[in-house]
């Protein structure tokens, strides 16, 4: 009878202790018990900057959306002399899906509206320190001006035309979709919102001959539908203009951005920059 009891039970011993063994692998065994101070590693912090305009002229617009070439020039050195690496939305995108680590201080530059200032100013910076960008053009305005902001009274200004969208596009240029015609996509109807966001990814890929994954609401306004509407239309990722920073966890249709304003001298831009958000 005694003989009967130990026995299973010595048993049950043994197979629990080879159980635990190999389901807890002993590296975190060893971690949780010999480091007591530990703390899982914290996420990656992304930064996106947001550009408009960038462009010496006064007459093309107010510093709310305007860097001056000079000031965007001083901002690319900063990123390299403080240890950014700029990169891609795929780049962050692999890594998001566990592909690829991501670099130190990751940061990715973007540039709203497709101005035809970011063709002459931006890009020939861009190009010397080798930094990828996206760019999220108007597709039914591509070529022309930015006729949605008429109504405001702001002033006319030219935006990309496609031989110079191809020619940047085949300089590290992500282009993105900022819709068929930057309207505030919250007053429009469920028909509408789809038609703009679809069909503008559609034409653009069309011309690009190219994947168009990623998108930027105009006006910055959304909405659940919106959001849903964009991750329906197959896109990856999309921009708002939320101030903060993103991780690998952040839900990747409401991306957060540092706006980079004109009035911002070289202080207040590293001062932006490294917030702590
Ligand atoms: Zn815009």
């Amino acid at each position: 009878m005694r003989y009967k009891l130990t026995f299973p039970l010595s048993l049950i011993a043994l197979w629990l202790l080879l159980f635990l063994r190999l389901a807890v692998p002993s590296q975190a065994v060893n971690t949780v018990m010999f480091n007591p101070g530990f703390t899982p590693k914290k996420p990656t912090k992304v930064k996106i900057l947001m550009y408009h305009k960038v462009n010496p002229h006064p007459a093309s617009g107010g510093l709310g959306l305007r860097v001056n070439p000079i000031n965007f020039a001083e901002q690319m050195e900063l990123l390299k002399t403080r240890g950014y690496s700029v990169i891609s939305f795929d780049r962050f995108m692999e890594a998001r899906n566990g592909n690829r680590p991501l670099p130190p201080k990751p940061l990715i530059i973007t540039f709203d509206d497709g101005y035809a200032d970011n063709y002459n100013y931006a890009f020939p910076i861009l190009k010397k320190y080798r930094y990828p960008a996206t760019v999220f053009l108007v597709y039914n305005q591509i070529g022309g001006t930015n006729l949605w902001d008429r109504a405001l009274n702001f002033p006319t200004n030219k935006l990309l035309n496609w031989d110079q969208i191809k020619e940047m596009a085949r300089n590290d240029i992500t282009f993105g979709s900022h819709t068929l015609n930057h309207p505030h996509l919250p007053e429009l109807t469920t028909a509408e919102i789809t038609k703009e966001i679809t069909d503008s990814k559609i034409l653009l890929e069309k011309n690009l001959k190219q994947p168009v994954d990623y998108f930027c609401y105009p006006y910055g306004d959304f909405n659940k539908d919106i959001t849903q509407a964009v991750e329906a239309a197959g896109y990856k990722a999309a921009v708002t203009v939320r101030p903060g920073d993103n991780d690998e966890k952040t839900n990747p249709f409401t991306l957060k951005r540092i706006r980079v304003m004109g009035t911002y001298d070289k202080a207040r831009f590293i001062e932006e920059l490294e917030k702590d958000r």
